[in-house]
């Protein structure tokens, strides 16, 4: 397969999409910008984390082209290594509400 037996991605692009492409000539995919957090910590550089989170785009396992499977992506950096956990929408919506929750319960502890 080469480059012109790819999707289309000009008609298919989401509006929020910054980056894409097929790197095996195999796959599309789309991913937004990221929303980059800070998180507190030491200051040297080896030991600094953030959390950095994207919505991303990618071509469902079993279907057809035109078949995608919407995927949110956090990204915890720590130095200069990093680890990608993708989680469905719904994963997504339900770890930010255990997240509310906690922060809740913590502060309400703190009294
Ligand atoms: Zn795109």
């Amino acid at each position: 397969m080469d480059g012109k037996d790819l999707v289309d991605f000009s008609s298919r692009c989401p509006a929020w999409c910054v980056m894409h492409g097929a790197p095996d000539h195999s796959a599309v995919w789309h991913i937004s910008g990221g929303s980059l957090l800070n998180l507190a910590g030491p200051s040297e550089p080896q030991r600094r984390e953030s959390v950095d989170v994207r919505a991303a785009l990618y071509p469902a396992d079993d279907a057809d082209a035109a078949s995608w499977e919407p995927a949110v992506e956090v990204a915890h950096h720590l130095g200069g290594r990093y680890r990608v956990i993708r989680l469905t929408p719904a994963g997504a919506r339900r770890v930010a509400e255990l997240l509310t929750r906690a922060a809740d319960h913590a502060e309400a502890g703190a009294g």
